[in-house]
C-alpha cells in the first residue's frame, strides 16, 4: 500500500483535495494561454470560448497552429 513511486497519484489528491497550482506555461496568442499545474503536471488551455479547458493533443494541434499565425500576424504589422 505504501509505495513511493505512487508520487504522481499522491499530487493528483493534494490537488483534488487543495486546488492545482497552475502556470502560464506558453503564450499561445494575446488570448489563449497554456497552462501547467506545477503539482500534478495536469495542462490546460484556454479555448475558443475563452474557457479553461484540459490540454488534450488535439488543442495542442490547434494551439501550434494558432500561434504560427500569430506570430506570422505580429510580423507582418512590424
Ligand atoms: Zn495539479
Amino acid at each position: 500500500m505504501m509505495k513511493k513511486s505512487t508520487n504522481q497519484n499522491a499530487f493528483k489528491i493534494i490537488c483534488d483535495i487543495i486546488g492545482h497550482k497552475y502556470v502560464v506555461s506558453k503564450q499561445v496568442t494575446s488570448h489563449v494561454k497554456e497552462y501547467t499545474c506545477k503539482c500534478c503536471k495536469k495542462q490546460l488551455t484556454t479555448n475558443s470560448n475563452g474557457d479553461l479547458t484540459e490540454l488534450t493533443p488535439t488543442f495542442k494541434e490547434i494551439n501550434s497552429i494558432l500561434e504560427d499565425i500569430y506570430t506570422r500576424r505580429m510580423v507582418r504589422i512590424k
